[in-house]
């Protein structure tokens, strides 16, 4: 293919200001931006899909995390996938599918060797969900860390979003005993029993989960995958049998609080229960990336997994799609598609 002429200027999205509780808009800024031009070793990319993802509320923060926070005035890094339309690099040619990490932008110049190549004969955005970060995460928490065993019963709090839908579904596929889900909304929650086959689900905002839990579990649950902290671990801990594992996946409960969180507050109940609460990041479990994609990508080939994106149309969307995300927008993985 090719070489495309580099357009002068580019679009981005900066961190303009950091958030104290929820982010608004004005903490992001939409910028034009030069677009540079490959040196040796790099390639441009113009970006087809933007992931936007709980983990950047923490890097909003001036805080001391597991991936340095973003600069006030630069780029919000993340996951993209797209084409490149410019190469200076050997095994990279215009018009190969690559996902990096260089994130909301419209073109990214970058060395070729922080890329991955893609597999273009599947959709583009799988990379950022299903076959992507959020599926690994569910795949490896789920069976890695959680040591799930055919028969478990499993309950996934944000089992509407892009890990716990495919977390419900994993057990499923693997031979769950049950499968319970918690979700923000009815509809979320129809969702997950008419669509996801989940055995039930509840939406978290009707009443105690304890209360909800209890319901849907009545004998109880072996794995806990928590998307969400706060109230749900503690009724997940009580709901826990003997030997029973929590995989701390995520705290999004928290993630835009002022004050620290209180509890859980029975959280001497593992000691008796000899539970194991484990915390988890997919950074540590890229080993298990070929059984991943070797065993999702087969259960896609036979249409086994329900699979949904929920896709905002324009890059100038993008700091809204986040937000959205936040808030429950989203069913499956919020992603942003850049206008052709
Ligand atoms: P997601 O679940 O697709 O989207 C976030 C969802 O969180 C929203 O749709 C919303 O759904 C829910 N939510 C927001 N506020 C909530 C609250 N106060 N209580 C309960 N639910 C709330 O996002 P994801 O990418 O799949 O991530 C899910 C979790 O996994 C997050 O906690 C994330 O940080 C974590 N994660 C961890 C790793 C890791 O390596 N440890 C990797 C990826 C993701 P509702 O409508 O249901 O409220």
């Amino acid at each position: 293919m090719a070489e495309q002429t580099l357009p002068a200027t580019g679009r981005e999205w900066h961190l303009a200001a950091r958030p104290n509780g929820w982010p608004v808009p004005e903490d992001f800024a939409l910028v034009e931006a030069p677009v540079q031009a490959p040196g040796a070793g790099q390639i441009v990319v113009r970006n087809e899909f933007l992931s936007v993802d709980p983990y950047m509320r923490g890097r909003m923060n001036d805080v001391k995390s597991y991936v340095p926070p973003f600069r006030l005035g630069a780029v919000m890094d993340g996951g993209a996938v797209g084409r490149v339309v410019a190469s200076e690099a050997e095994g990279f040619a215009v018009g190969d599918a690559v996902l990096h990490g260089l994130g909301w932008r419209e073109y990214a110049t970058l060395d070729a060797a922080k890329s991955v190549k893609v597999d273009a004969s599947l959709p583009l955005q799988s990379y950022l969900g299903v076959l992507g970060m959020t599926g690994l995460t569910a795949y490896a928490g789920l069976l890695e860390v959680g040591g799930f065993k055919p028969g478990d019963a499993v309950f996934v709090s944000g089992a509407a979003g892009a890990v716990g839908s495919m977390v419900g579904q994993i057990a499923k596929l693997r031979g769950a005993s049950l499968v319970v889900g918690s979700a923000g909304s009815d509809e979320k929650v129809r969702r997950l029993t008419e669509d996801f086959g989940f055995d039930a689900a509840f939406d978290y905002k009707n009443g105690p989960v304890a209360e909800q839990l209890a319901k849907v579990a009545p004998e109880g649950i072996d794995i806990y995958f928590d998307n969400v902290g706060g109230e749900h671990l503690e009724a997940a801990i009580g709901a826990l049998k003997l030997k029973g594992r929590a995989v701390l996946c995520g705290a999004i409960a928290q993630y835009n609080d002022t004050n620290p969180p209180i509890g859980p507050r029975n959280l001497a109940l593992a000691i008796g229960k000899r539970l194991r609460l484990e915390g988890m990041l997919v950074g540590d479990h890229y080993g298990l990336q070929p059984q991943f994609v070797a065993e999702v990508g087969e259960w896609l080939r036979e249409g086994k997994l329900v699979v949904e994106d929920t896709v905002v149309d324009g890059f100038e969307n993008t700091a809204d799609a986040f937000l959205g995300m936040l808030h429950g927008a989203n069913t499956g993985k919020m992603l942003v598609r850049l206008n052709g």
